[in-house]
C-alpha cells in the first residue's frame, strides 16, 4: 500500500520522504536531503562535497494518537568555498508552512 498521500502532511523543506513505517504504537517517516538543497552550514554556499551523513530522530506531533517520528539523514558537507567540513545546523530540516 502506498503512503504517498501522507508525505504532504509531513512536508519538510529540502527533504524528501524515502520510507514509511508504522505499527500500533509508532509511525516513522524516513527523510533524506534533496541533493540540490545541501549547503555549507557556515557560508551557505551550495558548492559542497557530501562527506557522509548522520541520522537524527525527531519527535513529531502525534497522528491519530500515535507517536510520530522523523528519521532524518543530516548531510555532512565539505565546502569548496570556505573549506569547512561539518554536519551543519542549517542542514537540518525546516518545516514548510
Ligand atoms: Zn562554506
Amino acid at each position: 500500500m502506498s503512503h504517498q498521500w501522507l508525505y504532504p502532511i509531513f512536508r519538510v523543506d529540502g527533504y524528501r520522504p524515502t520510507k514509511f513505517q508504522t505499527d500500533e504504537q509508532c509511525l516513522r517517516l524516513h527523510l533524506e536531503p534533496q541533493p540540490h538543497k545541501v549547503c555549507c552550514p557556515q557560508c551557505g554556499s551550495r558548492d559542497v562535497i557530501r562527506r557522509g551523513e548522520q541520522v537524527r530522530v525527531l519527535r513529531n506531533l502525534p497522528v491519530g494518537g500515535i507517536v510520530s517520528l522523523l528519521l532524518v539523514k543530516i548531510p555532512r558537507a565539505e565546502c569548496r568555498v570556505c573549506g569547512v567540513v561539518e554536519i551543519g545546523k542549517q542542514n537540518g530540516p525546516t518545516w514548510g508552512e
